[in-house]
């Protein structure tokens, strides 16, 4: 079969790696849909070791891209039961693996093991190919109702932006600000809205905002006509908002987000990369203010993000803008690079 490599410097290539066959607590999925998300452009921009920049380790070596897996079960290895996968199940993959034990992996945070992590499409396989090897325990049930490229987004970036609204405990009490309008934060002024709050979008791009009121933003501010913090103070009668979500790993949009809260108020970070300078006194402390930092989802919380979309019939598909075969690999990453309004996916 052929895979993406991320060669770095804005280059990839199709390359030829042997079909994959399970081994013991093994599964092959076939995969139907595999996402881009904004994490992939780190290897695809990156000069030398990406995985490593991003503070992942591996060895660098050629892997398979594409962390978001959504497909069917095609094989399954000795010693997997019929309760842990049968041939044709619909699955998403949470990707990453560590040592299966420890007390992080054993509640499905396997991204928090100490013992060494695999991150499929980053140091390990992933799913920009049409098949893909991986621990039985790493399979999420895809609901019926999910389309596999609804199931491919929930498996990073939608699930990143559920993990994030959780812990800031978002509900209809608060005015969310979401900082970026990339797939992540599409994803949270959608949740955003459904889990009931006043939701205010933040982008530079005027497609992105259009796009964030679609998915139920009440208002949207540009960043590069109007101060964001000042903007979301004169529409919170002067408090702040009592959440704010920083999606975009940009400095000035990190302190955007600490200075737009509320006295009391809650600011997360999902965003990668980069820094940001705060004055703790007078930006956190007088402020009672908490940060908090969200790394995507537990295998658990990737399943109850499933759901919630399914249960709510949440239009999640509207994110999935842009189509391509694993054929347009080079096209598909370069069009992401460049100009960025909505979500890619290779369908298979
Ligand atoms: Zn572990
Ligand atoms: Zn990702």
């Amino acid at each position: 079969m052929r895979g993406v490599v991320f060669l770095g410097e804005r280059k990839l290539e199709l390359r030829e790696f042997p079909d994959p066959a399970p081994g013991p607590g093994e599964v092959v999925i076939a995969i139907k849909a595999s996402g881009m998300c904004g994490s992939d452009l780190h290897p695809y921009r990156a000069v030398g070791n990406a995985a490593g920049a991003l503070g992942l380790g591996g060895s660098g070596g050629p892997v398979i891209g594409g962390h978001e897996p959504c497909g069917v079960v095609a094989a399954v290895g000795p010693g997997v039961s019929e309760a842990e996968a049968r041939v044709g199940q619909r699955v998403m993959n949470h990707h990453y693996w560590g040592c299966g034990q420890c007390k992080y992996c054993r509640v499905g945070w396997s991204q928090l093991c100490k013992k060494g992590i695999v991150v499929y499409g980053m140091t390990g396989h992933g799913a920009h190919a049409p098949y893909m090897k991986v621990p039985v325990r790493t399979l999420v049930p895809l609901p019926e109702a999910l389309s596999f490229e609804e199931g491919a987004a929930i498996s990073c970036g939608t699930g990143t932006a559920y993990g994030a609204l959780k812990r800031l405990d978002v509900s209809g009490r608060d005015t969310l600000a979401v900082f970026g309008q990339g797939p992540v934060g599409l994803s949270a002024t959608q949740l955003g809205t459904a889990m009931g709050a006043r939701v205010i979008a933040v982008d530079i791009a005027p497609e992105r905002r259009q796009l964030a009121r679609e998915f139920g933003a009440e208002a949207v501010i540009d960043p590069r006509e109007t101060d964001p913090a000042k903007a979301l103070r004169e529409l919170t009668h002067g408090e702040g908002v009592e959440a704010a979500l920083d999606c975009t790993g940009n400095p000035d949009a990190r302190l955007a987000a600490i200075r737009s809260a509320c006295t009391w108020g809650r600011v997360g970070f999902v965003g990668e990369g980069n820094n940001v300078t705060i004055d703790v006194s007078q930006d956190m402390i007088r402020k009672q203010l908490t940060i908090l930092a969200s790394w995507t989802f537990s295998s658990v919380g990737q399943e109850e993000c499933a759901r919630f979309i399914a249960d709510r019939r949440i239009p999640l598909r509207k994110l999935l803008t842009h189509h391509f075969k694993l054929d347009e690999a080079a096209h598909a990453y370069q069009l992401f690079d460049t100009q960025t309004t909505g979500k890619g996916v290779f369908l298979f």
